[in-house]
C-alpha cells in the first residue's frame, strides 16, 4: 500500500521521503503513525511518535546550538537561508507532489506554496543584516542610551495540515536570521513536507540543533514547548481554541508569545463595484485550498443592486471547478483533509438550510466519495447561523444581503475573528472609509489575494497576537536591549 501512494507521488529524488524525525542534526525515532493521502484514503507512510522525552532533547540541543549560530555574523546565516530557498526551487515539483499528496491541494497551488515558502527564507534573510538599534539622546548632558537588538533565544513552534510548508517557514525563517534555534512540531497530517525542510536546511548549511522537528502526540509535545523554561519564545498556527489553550500554558515561564489563528472573513460587494472582478476575486479568495486557509472568505455581503447578478456568475464559476485529486493536473478542487472537516461543512450546510438559505450549486458531497464535496453557493443566508458565526473551513459561499455601508460594515464586524476582510468597490472615498472601518488585521481592496512574503500577516481580536513576513516579522524573534552610558 505505502509503495503504491509512494510510487504515485513519483518522487524525482526518493530521499526528500523521510520518515524519522531531525533532532541535534540526526535523523532519529521508528516510523509508527500512519500518514494518509486525503483523496485516496491511503497510507503514504509513517512518522514516528515521539513525546516528551524526545522533546525535551531536542531542546537541549536547540539550546546548546544556540551560541555558535546567533554569534554568526548575520550575512552567514542570511547565506544558508538564500541556498535554502535554491534548492527549494530546484526541487519545487518533488516538493509540490509530496505536499499534494499529505495535504490534497491542487498541484498548481502546492507549487505556488514552495515558491511563497521558500521566499520567506530569501526575505527574512535580507532582513536579518537591517537588524538595526537606535542610539537615543540622553536625559543629562553626559548620558547616553543605546539599544541594541538581541535574538530571544530558543523558540518553540507548532504549525498546522493547511499550508505544510509555508507556515513553517514564516516562522523558521524570521527566527533563524534572528539568530534563534527553533524546535518545531508540524501537524501529523502533513509531516513529510516539514521534514523534507529540514534535510535541505541540512544541505543548505544549517547547524546541527538549529533546527529541531518532532512529530507524535501534541499533547505532551506542546506541553514542553509551552513551559519548559529554556524556551524564550513560544509560536503558534492554528486554530483559536488551541491557540488560547497553549498561551495560557505559556503564561507559566512568561513567553513571549505570537498566534496565528482562526478567521471569519467577510467579503463585501457594494452597487458600485466590478461584479466580473468581484466573482473572480470570490473564486480565488473562498475556494482556494477548499477553502481550507485562514483568511477565506466565509461570509459575503452582497449590496440590494449587485445582488442577482454576483449570486449568478459566482454560482456559475464555482460549478464549473474541477474536484478531484490534486495530483492530477486539471484538478482545482481537492479533498477535505479529513471526515471531521467533511462533517462540519455538512453542519454548516444544514444549519443554514434550516433556516431558510436557497442552494445556488452545490451542498452535497461529491460523487467521488471520501471527503470530496462540491463547490457550494448558497444565497439568503441568515447572518446570525453557524455559517455567518464560525469558521467553516470548506467550500461553501455563504451570500447575506445588505443595504447600506453601515449595515454591512457593522455585519462584517460582528464576529470575534479578525483576521482578513475583503471588500470591492470602486468610489475612492468609499473604500478609504471601509478599510479603516472594518476590525481586521488584513483588508483586500478589490483583491481576494493579499498574501505575500512582504506583507504584515496576522488578526486582531480572536484571531491572534503579533505580525509574521515583512519587515515586522523578524521583530517577533527579536529583543531589544537598552544600555545607559555614563561619560
Ligand atoms: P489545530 O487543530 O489548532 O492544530 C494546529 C497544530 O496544533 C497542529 O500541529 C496540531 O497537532 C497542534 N495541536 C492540536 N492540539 C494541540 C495541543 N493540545 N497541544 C499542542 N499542540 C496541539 O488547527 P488545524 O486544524 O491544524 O489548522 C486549521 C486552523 O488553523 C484554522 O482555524 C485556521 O484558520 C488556522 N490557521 C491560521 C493561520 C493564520 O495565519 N492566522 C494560518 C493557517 C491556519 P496535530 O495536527 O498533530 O494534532
Amino acid at each position: 500500500m505505502a509503495d503504491g501512494e509512494l510510487g504515485r507521488i513519483g518522487l524525482k529524488r526518493s530521499n526528500l521521503f523521510r520518515e524519522q524525525c531531525y533532532i541535534d542534526g540526526k535523523w532519529v525515532g521508528e516510523p509508527e503513525i500512519e500518514v494518509r493521502n486525503p483523496a485516496t484514503r491511503g497510507v503514504i507512510g509513517r512518522i514516528p511518535n515521539l513525546g516528551r522525552a524526545e522533546t525535551l532533547r531536542a531542546v537541549a540541543a536547540a539550546e546548546a546550538a544556540l551560541p555558535e549560530w546567533r554569534a554568526l555574523p548575520a550575512k552567514a546565516r542570511a547565506d544558508v537561508l538564500r541556498r535554502w530557498n535554491d534548492l527549494m526551487l530546484k526541487h519545487q515539483e518533488d516538493l509540490a507532489r509530496l505536499m499534494t499528496a499529505e495535504q490534497g491541494k491542487p498541484l498548481a497551488e502546492a507549487r505556488g506554496e514552495i515558491a511563497y515558502a521558500g521566499a520567506f527564507f530569501e526575505w527574512f534573510g535580507e532582513e536579518a543584516r537591517r537588524a538595526y538599534g537606535d542610539i537615543i539622546p540622553g536625559p543629562a548632558a553626559d548620558r547616553r542610551i543605546m539599544v541594541m537588538k538581541q535574538p530571544v533565544g530558543v523558540v518553540g513552534a507548532i504549525t498546522p495540515w493547511n499550508f505544510p510548508a509555508a507556515m513553517i517557514t514564516r516562522k523558521v525563517g524570521p527566527a533563524i536570521a534572528a539568530g534563534c534555534t527553533v524546535v518545531l512540531k508540524p501537524s501529523e497530517l502533513t509531516p513529510y513536507s516539514a521534514l523534507a525542510l529540514a534535510l535541505l536546511g541540512e544541505e543548505a548549511g544549517l547547524l546541527a540543533g538549529v533546527l529541531n522537528i518532532v512529530t507524535g502526540d501534541a499533547e505532551p509535545i506542546g506541553q514542553v514547548l509551552t513551559e519548559d523554561p529554556r524556551i524564550a519564545k513560544f509560536t503558534f498556527t492554528g486554530s483559536t481554541p488551541v491557540g488560547k489553550k497553549l498561551a495560557a500554558q505559556c503564561a507559566s515561564t512568561v513567553k513571549r508569545v505570537s498566534l496565528e489563528l482562526g478567521g471569519n472573513a467577510p467579503f463585501l460587494v457594494f452597487d458600485d463595484a466590478d461584479i466580473e472582478v468581484a466573482a473572480a476575486g470570490a473564486i480565488v479568495s473562498k475556494f482556494r485550498n477548499t477553502g481550507q486557509t485562514c483568511v477565506c472568505a466565509n461570509r459575503f455581503f452582497v449590496q440590494d443592486g449587485v445582488y442577482e447578478a454576483f449570486a449568478k456568475l459566482l454560482a456559475e464559476k464555482a460549478s464549473e471547478l474541477v474536484v478531484g485529486d490534486g495530483l492530477a493536473g486539471v484538478t482545482q478542487q481537492g479533498p477535505l483533509i479529513n471526515v471531521k472537516a467533511l462533517q462540519k461543512v455538512e453542519a454548516h450546510v444544514a444549519d443554514a438550510l434550516g433556516h431558510g438559505a436557497k442552494v445556488l450549486t452545490g451542498a452535497q458531497r461529491d460523487s467521488q466519495g471520501g471527503t470530496f464535496y462540491q463547490p457550494t453557493v448558497l444565497r439568503d443566508v441568515a447572518p446570525d447561523g453557524l455559517l455567518a458565526r464560525e469558521e467553516t473551513f470548506g467550500p461553501v459561499a455563504a451570500l447575506v444581503r445588505f443595504r447600506t455601508e453601515e449595515d454591512a460594515i457593522r455585519m462584517a464586524n460582528d464576529s470575534r475573528a479578525g483576521l482578513a476582510a475583503y471588500a470591492y468597490t470602486r468610489d475612492l472615498s468609499r473604500s478609504w472609509r471601509v478599510a479603516e472601518g472594518l476590525q481586521y488585521g488584513m483588508v483586500g481592496m478589490n483583491t481576494g489575494l493579499i498574501s505575500s512574503e512582504t506583507l504584515p500577516f496576522g488578526g486582531v481580536k480572536e484571531s491572534g497576537i503579533g505580525r509574521e513576513g515583512s519587515k515586522y516579522g523578524i521583530e517577533e524573534f527579536l529583543e531589544i536591549k537598552s544600555i545607559v552610558v555614563q561619560l
